[in-house]
């Protein structure tokens, strides 16, 4: 008898969301089969079939209302995305190393 553990190491990577946009030729629809966009974000999400032409726009304010929805509050976004190698939607662990320092 052995009782396999299969997870991996406690070290859990913080999850990171990179949308993308995702176009897809044949969908069907409910009148019918047409081509649409949807988005789909690393951490598993997958948005609504945005149909047509203007289903690319819907798609990205789908991709932009996941990240509002993700992203840390205004005052605990990194302020120096470069530097930093991070995204404004992802908590910035240098930035928010910093405001744990006292001396303000
Ligand atoms: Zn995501
Ligand atoms: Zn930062």
């Amino acid at each position: 008898m052995s009782t396999a553990d299969e997870q991996g190491p406690g070290a859990a990577p913080a999850r990171r969301h990179r949308p993308r946009l995702l176009h897809e030729e044949e969908v069907r629809l409910a009148d019918g089969w047409t081509s649409a966009w949807r988005v789909r974000c690393t951490c598993g999400l997958q948005g609504p079939h945005r149909p047509g032409r203007p289903g690319k726009r819907a798609a990205e304010a789908d991709r932009e209302e996941h990240l509002q929805s993700v992203a840390p509050p205004q005052s605990e976004r990194c302020r120096d995305l470069r530097s930093h190698r991070t995204t404004w939607w992802d908590a910035c662990p240098v930035c928010a190393h910093q405001m744990a320092l006292p001396g303000m």
